[in-house]
C-alpha cells in the first residue's frame, strides 16, 4: 500500500509503498477513504508534540470502511465496500470513524474516574499509532465509531478531531451565550453551527487583516469578526483559543466578562506573555482541554446531523498531503482540508 510517513522532525512527510497491515485481536484493518488534516500534524512534523518512535503515518481524522478478515491481501485497493451502516457491528464494509485517541488502559486513575481524555499510558492516533495518511490503516475497534448517515466522507472527516475536540472546548464554555473563538479554521467553522442552533452568538478573531477568514467567520453566522488585536462590541462570556499563540491568552481574558471562562484547545501553544493580576480576577479562568473521551465522540457524532453540521473541504491526492499541511500552515483555505488516498 502507499502511505506518506513521517521519518524526522523538520522534514517533508516521504511516500512509501509498505506491506498492509494486519489486524491483531481487537482491531480492525480498515481502508481509508478520507483523512482529515490538522494542526496537530503541524506541531508533529516541527517536534513541538514528539513522535517517540518514527517512522509513523500521521492523521488521526480517519474516515474508512472495515475489510473483512482476509480480503485485504487479495484484494488490496478494492475492499468490499456495503451501505453505511449496513449489516452487523462484525460485518465488513461498514463505514467508521477514527479519532485521535486510539487507545486507553482502562486501569489507571482518570481511566477510571471517566476522563480516558487524561490516560497516563493513552496511545494517540497519528503519534504513537499509524494513522491515515495511506491506504490502509488498523485501529483498536472500541475507538472506531460509526459516521453517521448523510455526512459524505470528505465531510465526515473534519468531525473527527477539529469537530470533537471542539465540541470538548465548547461543553467547557457551559451555557456562555457570547463566545469568542480565537482562530477560525477547521474547528471553529464546525462549532460556530452547534453554537447557532442552540442561540450562542459568536465573535469571531482571526488574524489581523485576515479579511477572507472574517468574510468565512461572517457568512457562517458570526455576529462580529475582527482581528485578534481588536476589542469584541460586547463583553464575552467564554472565548476558545484554537490558535497555537499563547499571546492571546491575556488578550481574551481582556475581552471576558466577570466569571468568564478563556478555554485553550490546542495541544500545543507558544509562551504565555505576563499579564496582571487583575486580567484574570473576578473569577475569570483559564483552562486548557486535552484530547478527548469516546464518550464526547459518541455524544458529537449524534448531535453533528441534528444541527445539522455542514463542513467546507478542500481535498488533496494521498501524495499531497505535504502541500496540505503548507496550505494549512500559510492559511490557504477555509474550513478543513482532507487527503484522500
Ligand atoms: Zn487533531
Ligand atoms: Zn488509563
Amino acid at each position: 500500500m502507499r502511505a506518506m510517513i513521517f521519518e524526522a522532525v523538520g522534514r517533508p512527510l516521504r511516500q512509501v509503498e509498505r506491506r498492509t497491515p494486519s489486524a491483531g485481536p481487537g482491531e480492525l484493518l480498515l481502508k481509508v477513504h478520507a483523512c482529515g488534516v490538522c494542526r496537530t500534524d503541524l506541531h508533529l512534523l516541527d517536534g513541538e508534540v514528539e513522535i517517540a518512535s518514527p517512522p509513523r503515518v500521521l492523521g488521526h481524522q480517519i474516515v474508512a470502511t472495515v475489510v473483512p478478515d482476509g480480503d485485504a491481501e487479495q484484494d488490496a485497493g478494492q475492499a468490499t465496500e456495503q451501505e453505511p451502516g449496513g449489516g452487523a457491528a462484525a460485518a465488513g464494509g461498514r463505514r467508521v470513524g477514527v479519532p485521535w485517541l486510539g487507545w486507553t488502559c482502562g486501569e489507571c486513575v482518570y481511566c477510571l474516574s471517566g476522563r480516558e481524555n487524561l490516560c497516563l499510558r493513552a496511545r494517540f492516533t497519528g503519534r504513537d499509532i499509524d494513522g491515515g495518511y495511506a491506504e490502509y490503516t488498523v485501529a483498536d475497534e472500541r475507538f472506531c465509531f460509526p459516521i453517521p448517515e448523510g455526512f459524505p466522507d470528505l465531510q465526515a472527516a473534519p468531525l473527527l478531531c477539529a469537530g470533537l475536540i471542539g465540541y470538548r472546548c465548547l461543553r467547557m464554555c457551559g451555557d456562555a451565550e457570547r463566545v469568542g473563538f480565537y482562530g477560525f479554521g477547521a474547528a471553529a467553522h464546525i462549532l460556530i453551527q452547534v453554537c447557532r442552533s442552540r442561540g450562542q452568538e459568536v465573535f469571531a478573531f482571526t488574524r489581523p487583516g485576515d479579511h477572507k477568514a472574517q468574510a468565512f467567520a461572517l457568512e457562517l453566522g458570526a455576529v462580529w469578526a475582527g482581528g485578534s488585536d481588536e476589542s469584541p462590541p460586547e463583553e464575552l462570556e467564554a472565548a476558545i483559543i484554537f490558535a497555537p499563540d499563547g499571546s492571546l491568552v491575556p488578550l481574551a481574558l481582556r475581552a471576558l466578562a466577570r466569571g468568564g471562562t478563556v478555554v485553550c484547545g490546542g495541544i500545543f501553544m507558544s509562551d504565555i506573555p505576563a499579564f496582571p493580576y487583575s486580567a484574570l480576577w473576578e473569577e475569570r479562568v483559564v483552562r486548557s482541554v486535552a484530547n478527548l473521551t469516546r464518550a464526547d465522540a459518541e455524544e458529537f457524532l449524534a448531535l453533528a446531523p441534528r444541527v445539522p453540521v455542514r463542513t467546507t473541504v478542500s481535498e488533496y491526492r494521498l501524495e499531497d498531503a505535504n502541500d496540505a499541511l503548507a496550505d494549512l500552515r500559510a492559511g490557504r483555505f477555509s474550513g478543513g482540508a482532507v487527503i484522500v488516498p
